[in-house]
């Protein structure tokens, strides 16, 4: 693929029939691995790379020895207070799994490590020559978002604006340095795999910022976001939700790919926490339990009702479908009569998009556990809006109070009064049925919600505030 698209190994870039060039460099995250593993895998008892100076162009080598770092870590190991924290036992001996680990190696490539080495070696030294080098060329082309140079106070983190940049001519720099390395004659370097694969990357990253800004004209460039990282993850799910399967196959993909957008949108809005997110692994864990009236007093949240009809509420149709679906099917297996089991069920959605999963063996819910769906949703989304989210929260039973307002609501509601007026042929009431669909529906939304809340409070917890997490009474 690579000499395919690389025709010419002097040239970054190949032009497509497009018209536009195309760039192909390895992932950089793997590079700060590979120079790492390198120096570990150096065979001198100091584990030494001997390399020449980064600036002057003298035949002089240094020497970076990686028995620095591990004595350093050691005469650190008891003391309270570090020059080097981030020397961890971990970072400076990682077992073969731990190399994949990239945050073990930023914490070698660091600058309280820097900081540390310098204090203890002084700047002379190889170690801390180029354990500079390669943390300085890191920072350069890692730079992910616009705040990271701001927040670290460090420009080399800044966004590249311009072609005239100061951090282009590092990496030329940089460049010309390993050029020089490979040409000596040592042994104590970079594997050749590394070394072109690393110069090859490098000279593409200065080609991409040098094109973006005269080439096309983009505002700014982030140099982290040319890595593999967002694409490994994706398909890092993909295995997840294929039962941990190594090996996806096209198919899977695609299936992942659908149950991944369905846990992606879901309509409901905290006016405390945001968005309410929805996985359809959770529905597996709600159990059925049955509607019990207790006394909540549901007259603070009746306006909520009032609301209803004026206040439109964007539901995703596809998720309410899931949702819906589930509960019928839930229910459906605790009725026995066909005529029952028909009210609750659909043969047929309008969503493309549901109808494909359909196919995998989801049920279609009726229009009207649809339209009960919506109604309840709705009400949902009303309670957790800014006007009544304090109110709703500090409710005894949150569960029991929605189920009583949709109660109240589908009383007078033009459609849904059938579920309290009419009964099936069997003689079982509507409200049976009504109250198993609903009830599955509540657990789902409340559930959802909890989620959220304690992943706040996860996120306050980090920041210091140490609050004992109370959980919604809805079951
Ligand atoms: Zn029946």
């Amino acid at each position: 693929m690579f000499s395919l698209l690389v025709k010419n190994s002097s040239s970054p870039y190949s032009f497509l029939s497009c018209g536009f060039p195309v760039f192909v460099m390895f992932d950089t995250v793997h590079f700060l691995k590979s120079i790492r593993n390198n120096w570990l895998n150096q065979r001198d008892s100091d584990r030494t790379f001997k390399f020449p100076h980064f600036d002057s162009t003298s035949n002089d080598l240094l020497m970076a020895k990686f028995s620095d770092i591990e004595n350093l870590y050691k005469k650190e190991l008891d003391q309270l207070l570090k020059l080097a924290p981030r020397l961890t036992h971990k970072s400076v001996y990682p077992s073969s799994l731990e190399r994949q680990n990239v945050s073990l190696v930023c914490n070698i490539f660091n600058e309280t490590t820097l900081a540390g080495l310098e204090a203890e070696y002084g700047e002379i030294s190889g170690t801390v020559h180029f354990v500079e080098i390669i943390l300085r060329w890191w920072n350069i082309i890692n730079v992910k978002n616009c705040t990271k140079g701001i927040h670290k106070q460090n420009e080399l983190c800044l966004p590249f604006t311009s072609a005239s940049d100061d951090r282009l001519e590092f990496l030329d720099k940089f460049l010309a340095w390993l050029e020089r390395w490979r040409a000596l004659d040592t042994t104590s370097c970079l594997t050749t795999d590394t070394h072109q694969a690393l110069y090859q990357s490098t000279s593409v990253i200065s080609e991409v910022v040098e094109y973006s800004f005269s080439g096309v004209g983009v505002q700014y460039l982030l140099t982290g976001k040319l890595q593999t990282d967002n694409l490994e993850s994706r398909f890092s799910r993909y295995r997840q939700s294929s039962g941990g399967n190594y090996n996806v196959s096209v198919a899977q993909v695609f299936e992942s790919e659908k149950k991944l957008h369905i846990m992606s949108v879901l309509g409901v809005k905290s006016a405390k926490y945001g968005p309410v997110k929805f996985s359809p692994e959770i529905m597996n864990d709600i159990s059925i339990s049955d509607v019990m009236s207790t006394d909540v007093d549901v007259n603070p949240f009746v306006s909520v009702l009032n609301y209803i009809g004026n206040e439109t509420v964007d539901v995703h149709q596809s998720v309410l479908l899931y949702v819906c679906g589930y509960a019928a099917h839930k229910t459906t297996q605790l009725l026995s009569c066909t005529t029952c089991s028909d009210f609750v069920l659909g043969t047929h959605t309008t969503d493309k998009y549901f109808d494909n999963l359909v196919r995998s063996g989801l049920t279609v819910p009726s229009d009207i556990v649809v339209e009960l769906g919506t109604f309840l949703y709705t009400v949902m989304q009303l309670l957790i809006s800014e006007e009544y989210e304090t109110k709703f929260l500090t409710c005894q039973n949150q569960k029991q109070l929605l189920l009583n307002l949709v109660g109240q609501g589908v009383k007078s509601h033009v459609s849904l009064q059938i579920f309290v007026t009419d009964s099936c042929l069997c003689g079982r009431p509507l409200t049976d049925i009504y109250k198993k669909l609903v009830s599955i529906m509540c657990n789902i939304l409340l559930n959802n919600y909890t989620k959220l809340q304690n992943d706040h409070l996860i996120c306050s917890k980090k920041e210091g505030v140490n609050r004992k997490l109370k959980t919604l009474h809805y079951f």
